[in-house]
């Protein structure tokens, strides 16, 4: 695995693999890299000749410091999950290579209120940060593939809306949520629970099941939400949100009527640990 730290000699290399007509697939980390992460590096070597994965600590998506200062690190074993997994490249830049001009962010799109809910109405001025970010790994690479999780679903509906509106040439590339046989999300975070914290977030999977089951007889949204939060409390969670929500817009329904395909997402803390998770309908 060929690992670059900078602009620079990543661009020369990619160069490299264009003359020779090699397809380009990027799957962009925050690190402390598991499985689900590599179901992110397996799809990208199924449908592109080179994966590249980024590992950065976005310090622009982060709302509160506290969170950023405690991310997970683990490059060394980060390293050793890519190489197993035949990744082809890691790009591993500082944030002054990302960010020379300092943290501002740049890109502007009418996102249709696309970030006003679930993680983007408590997480103010995130996914700014992961547009801009984003926005930089394709503009420095220009990818034929960017392969991103379901686990981030509000995430990856944002990015493939600014795909759009910018018209940009990038195939966005969707991997289904990997998870422990528990149920539990496989998650960087998780490395931050006990080992009763760990038994104890099953809850969240097991309520987001049950939520689907009642969605789907018809029961009052409302009381489907109600139900998910007073679970999780009840388990010792503090849960900030539970949405459900047309997956198209992001709008939070009032009914199943009239929606394809809707996603219930929620967002709670176990301790000082933030874990969210999503099932679609
Ligand atoms: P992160 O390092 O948390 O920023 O995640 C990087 C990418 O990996 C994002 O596109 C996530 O959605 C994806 N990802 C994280 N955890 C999982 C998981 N358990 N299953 C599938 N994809 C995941």
């Amino acid at each position: 695995m060929k690992v670059f730290k900078t602009i620079a000699s990543l661009q020369s290399y990619i160069q490299e693999q264009k003359e020779n007509a090699l397809s380009i697939s990027i799957a962009p980390t925050m690190g402390a890299l598991h499985e689900g992460h590599m179901t992110l590096i397996k799809a990208s070597k199924r449908i592109a000749d080179i994966t590249i994965c980024t590992i950065f600590v976005n310090p622009t998506q982060f709302n509160e410091q506290s969170d950023f200062d405690n991310y997970p690190i683990t490059i060394e074993a980060d390293k050793a999950l890519l190489e197993l997994n035949d990744t082809d490249v890691l790009f591993l830049p500082s944030a002054n290579e990302m960010y020379p001009e300092g943290l501002d962010t740049k890109v502007n799109i009418d996102l249709e209120g696309m970030d006003n809910v679930m993680e983007g109405a408590h997480r103010p001025g995130h996914f700014e940060g992961v547009m801009e970010v984003i926005k930089r790994f394709l503009d420095i690479i220009e990818p034929n593939f960017l392969v991103m999780g379901q686990k981030d679903f509000q995430q990856f509906s944002i990015i493939q809306k600014m795909i759009d509106v910018l018209q940009l040439k990038t195939k966005l590339h969707i991997v289904p949520i990997k998870r422990r046989k528990s149920g539990l999300a496989m998650s960087s975070r998780n490395q931050r629970l006990s080992k009763e914290q760990i038994i104890t977030a099953t809850t969240i999977n097991k309520s987001l099941k049950y939520a689907k089951r009642k969605l789907r007889i018809g029961d009052d949204i409302e009381n489907v939400k109600a139900y998910v939060m007073k679970k999780l409390s009840a388990a010792g969670f503090r849960p900030e949100y539970v949405s459900i929500a047309d997956t198209r817009t992001l709008e939070e329904i009032t009914s199943m009527n009239n929606h394809k395909l809707v996603v219930i997402s929620l967002a709670a803390w176990l301790g000082d640990v933030r874990l969210i998770d999503n099932v679609t309908v």
